[in-house]
């Protein structure tokens, strides 16, 4: 990866590139984008900037005050793969003109300024972040339309499924090799029919400079995928995220397929999740890491997991910001209910894995985040709860290494649940938020501005609809 805007101006040089692609996420976080010839980049691009109207993109400017700039990042240059004119692409910060500065609603100055907090805090000088995006690969989707709801279909390779049931996966199609139901996880080929697929994305995502460590297809039955990346520190990982998705989703439908992050497409099978592994440093020192503790932790790990433990409520409002995100986060399907610490319990929230015992793979791994989350917004935030459970010695509370089914009911009662609902997280983000206004690094009106979004754009779109299960139960009521 080049470093300096000359570097960039090399590398457009040495590939023959004609077109500048500039990237940056809204506030919901999707990729958003325009093109720039090669004379702009020369003609002050990287010190000035280049204008966009901001009032056109989710959860930024009012239309008044709409002029906006985007600066590139050099150190975040790459050539697109998936474009078949020459194209670099490359990650913008976004400037407000008016205030002469980095734009605070922008999500990556969300995640610059966390990572400077963290710098001053004395603490560490590196947080590190290794999320495990899930994702399904479908071969199509469709929208019906009846006269009192929509509904969608979605098709695997593996037959039709819909997203109110999967007994459909048994309908017609050869289906000899058809994974048995929650059993993706991992047979061969024919059985794993995304093998060559994900492979390709590996190769695209490596091409970007971001390093890749495995690839598999994930438990859920129909196209369930995970493709792991080497960590990373915190603000170039949720640049590394927004170039993951942006390849998945080009290379299948390049295959005339569609990827999806959407945490639970299908009822009553595995969701995927944004399992976000994290440890802070100081140099090659790895904070975390202490042979006498409890699973090898140091009490600086366990109280940034005291931290994410006490916050996580109101972090889910960024972790799991979709109404389907709480469709997931239920017993059954390996995802986390029980807001404790655990090093083996796939069900509590913050587990400590125990593959290695090397001082560099101590780690807390918090399960609760999905890939619909802002990975700029959701990492910033996971960090400000860590930190203020150091800053407050937060305990992690009594490890959850029994099975919760096997606890005695006034045990299993005392262990505290994750949130049901979006509601409710963005309730239990209004109470709970001065930990991610320290350093300003969350202003409050990027929170409100999110609580509002969320409420009007997607809880209420949602809960106003008539449900298609709601045919089933009261049509002929
Ligand atoms: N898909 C599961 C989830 O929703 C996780 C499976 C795993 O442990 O990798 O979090
Ligand atoms: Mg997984
Ligand atoms: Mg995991």
């Amino acid at each position: 990866r080049p470093q300096k805007p000359d570097d960039v101006v090399d590398m457009i040089k040495q590939n023959d590139i004609g077109i500048v692609d500039l990237r940056f996420t809204d506030l919901p976080g999707l990729w958003q984008h325009f093109s720039v010839t090669l004379p702009e980049i020369t003609h002050g691009l990287f010190s000035d900037g280049i204008g966009f109207d901001g009032s056109s993109i989710r959860g930024f400017q009012e239309i008044h005050e709409s002029d906006m700039l985007l600066k590139p990042d050099p150190a975040t240059a790459f050539i697109d793969p998936e474009r078949e004119a020459a194209t670099l692409a490359i990650i913008c910060d976004v400037v407000d003109p008016v205030q002469h500065g980095a734009y605070s609603r922008d999500p990556r100055y969300v995640a610059r300024k966390a990572e400077a907090y963290l710098k001053a805090s004395g603490v560490a000088d590196t947080c590190y972040f290794g999320p495990e995006l899930e994702f399904f690969i479908f071969d199509s989707i469709r929208f019906e339309q009846n006269q009192h709801c929509g509904y969608y279909f979605v098709e695997s390779a593996e037959g039709e499924w819909t997203s109110g049931r999967n007994e459909g996966a048994f309908g017609g199609g050869n289906l000899g090799y058809k994974s048995r139901y929650k059993e993706g996880y991992f047979p061969v080929p024919p059985h794993d029919t995304l093998q060559d697929i994900r492979s390709e994305i590996v190769f695209a995502l490596m091409n970007a400079g971001i390093q890749v460590e495995i690839h598999h297809h994930e438990v859920a039955t129909a196209g369930q995928n995970e493709i792991d990346m080497r960590f990373a520190s915190l603000l170039r990982m949720a640049d590394n995220v927004m170039i993951y998705k942006y390849m998945c989703k080009n290379v299948a439908r390049r295959h005339g397929k569609v990827a999806t992050f959407m945490p639970k497409p299908l009822f009553g099978d595995n969701a995927s999740g944004m399992h976000c592994h994290q440890s802070l440093w100081n140099g090659d020192k790895n904070l975390f890491f202490d042979p006498n503790g409890y699973a090898l932790t140091s009490e600086l790990c366990r109280w940034y997991i005291g931290g994410l433990l006490k916050h996580a409520p109101a972090l889910m409002a960024f972790c799991a910001p979709t109404t389907n995100s709480y469709k997931r986060l239920v017993p059954g399907y390996e995802a986390p209910v029980n807001l404790a610490m655990s090093q083996r319990n796939r069900s509590a929230a913050a587990r400590i894995p125990m593959y290695s015992d090397s001082p560099n793979a101590r780690r807390v791994e918090f399960r609760c985040p999905d890939p619909s989350a802002n990975p700029y917004l959701a990492f910033a935030a996971m960090l400000m709860a860590g930190l203020d459970g150091i800053e407050n010695h937060t305990p992690p509370g009594d490890p959850l290494d029994k099975n919760i089914y096997d606890l005695p009911p006034e045990e299993a009662r005392k262990v505290q649940q994750v949130p049901g609902s979006l509601d409710e997280s963005l309730q239990a983000l209004e109470r709970d938020h001065g930990f991610l206004l320290k350093g300003d690094v969350f202003t409050r009106d990027l929170i409100e501005t999110w609580i509002d979004y969320k409420r009007t754009h997607e809880i209420d779109p949602v809960r106003l609809r008539p449900h298609p299960w709601e045919f089933q139960l009261y049509f002929d009521i």
